[in-house]
């Protein structure tokens, strides 16, 4: 019997879906690659946006799939979502009860969607990359931005004691180079455990960071605001935690962040940053922003703007506003801003990070840098990644093994990347 698994979204769920993989191989089920040879089908889903929702449609209009295929539906999944795609899927199943899989694929039976528990978090998840390793600390969040539907798809934030978290870290295999901590705000992670000396994400990061001082440690994603000063402390204690930072900022307009229900303004947000930028200077800072949020006028989207400059932002994962059902934002503001607008604002924020990472890409010219080689082109060039995230093109690397570090030295300097040769 054969597996399809495809996941929506971010690296919450491609974490979930490797411990979807180790619960399907416990079954004796072999992964697939090509839909058509599935015996079970399993979606993970992302309601961030309404396109997400609307590619799972798409999965299923492919006519050649098994007729007797399993279709199993999990990850965030809004109740109004569930109501029209219980007609595609057999079971839909919330990512907390994945244990009861096994039983539930023998009876072909719908299971109710309701987060509960974290327990699932301790099923060892099958790492499908071979350098990275992605460990959820938390799962779910208390923060109900108005635009966001996780708080009700996975519920309030549960944290995981840190004594299972560092056991799973200790567990990952000699191959993995780098490690993710993952939560919805990873940075509010709080250990259950009263008794245990780890206390807070900062004392959790350090540990990771003891415990393997020859992997990469980051993190993924924090609440600005829970950003204090002692977790920067660590990040610029160890050499191992990555400088490359991730703050989403979603807006640079105070009107439009007290609509979003964020829970800070662009003034305390870039106060922040330059707190980083002090303790660590070479800080690779990049974000998260929301183009035409309800309301967002062009002075607005300037602020925003405005905001990414002061900020030295090198790279922004952007997404064009599109409101999903539940939330406050879709029950209370309008979706007014036209998709024309949401485009063009968008081009000209690609256009202004292309030149600040070209910026900060230069200075690196000249220089020797230590990359970890994780990709071989069909061409024969390798590509890794730098401590801070930079993408790196290696031209004279031969035989070079993925997952070896290197010193580079840097030749070119690229908008979104750069390029060199290894020294001996
Ligand atoms: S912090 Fe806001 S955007 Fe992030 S998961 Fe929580 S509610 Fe959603």
């Amino acid at each position: 019997m054969n597996y399809y698994i495809k996941y929506f979204g971010c690296d919450m769920n491609k974490s979930d879906a490797q411990r979807i993989c180790s619960v399907f191989d416990s079954m004796k089920f072999k992964k697939t690659e090509n839909i058509f040879d599935a015996d079970a089908i399993i979606i993970l889903a992302c309601s961030v946006r309404q396109s997400a929702v609307n590619r799972i449609y798409e999965v299923f209009r492919k006519k050649k799939i098994k007729k007797s295929a399993i279709k199993i539906l999990t990850g965030c999944v809004l109740k109004k979502d569930i109501q029209k795609l219980q007609k595609i899927f057999d079971i839909i199943i919330d990512i907390t009860k994945i244990k009861n899989l096994p039983k539930l694929i023998k009876e072909k039976k719908f299971y109710n969607y309701n987060p509960e528990d974290i327990d699932y978090l301790k099923i060892i998840p099958k790492q499908s990359d071979n350098l990275l390793a992605l460990i959820p600390i938390s799962n779910g969040c208390n923060n109900f931005c108005s635009y966001c539907a996780v708080p009700y798809t996975r519920g309030l934030e549960k944290n995981r004691l840190a004594k299972e978290i560092l056991n799973e870290v200790k567990k990952l295999p000699k191959n993995i180079k780098q490690v993710t901590l993952l939560g919805q705000t990873v940075n509010s992670y709080i250990n259950p455990d009263k008794n245990s000396r780890i206390k807070d994400f900062s004392d959790l990061l350090e540990a990771v960071a003891i415990l393997k001082p020859d992997m990469w440690i980051n993190f993924m994603a924090p609440y600005p605001t829970k950003f204090n000063n002692k977790l920067i402390k660590v990040i610029a204690k160890y050499n191992n935690i990555s400088n490359h930072i991730h703050i989403p900022l979603q807006s640079g307009s105070d009107k439009i962040l007290k609509i979003m229900n964020r829970q800070y303004n662009s003034g305390q947000f870039l106060e922040i940053i330059k707190k980083i930028y002090t303790a660590i200077p070479d800080a690779n800072i990049t974000t998260d922003v929301i183009v035409g949020f309800c309301g967002e006028t062009e002075k607005d989207f300037k602020d925003t703007l405005n905001i990414l400059k002061k900020a030295k932002i090198t790279l922004v994962y952007s997404g064009l506003y599109s409101p999903r059902p539940q939330t406050l934002a879709y029950k209370m503001y309008n979706d007014n801003v036209s998709q024309i607008k949401k485009r063009k604002r968008d081009e000209k924020m690609t256009k202004l990070i292309a030149k600040q990472s070209l910026e900060r890409n230069k200075k690196y010219l000249g220089s020797v840098v230590k990359v970890l080689v994780t990709n071989k082109s069909k061409k024969g060039i390798y590509l890794g990644k730098m401590q801070t995230y930079e993408t790196v093109k290696i031209f004279n690397a031969i035989d070079c093994d993925l997952g070896q570090f290197v010193d580079v030295k840097i030749n070119k300097a690229l908008e979104w990347g750069l390029e060199g040769k290894i020294i001996k």
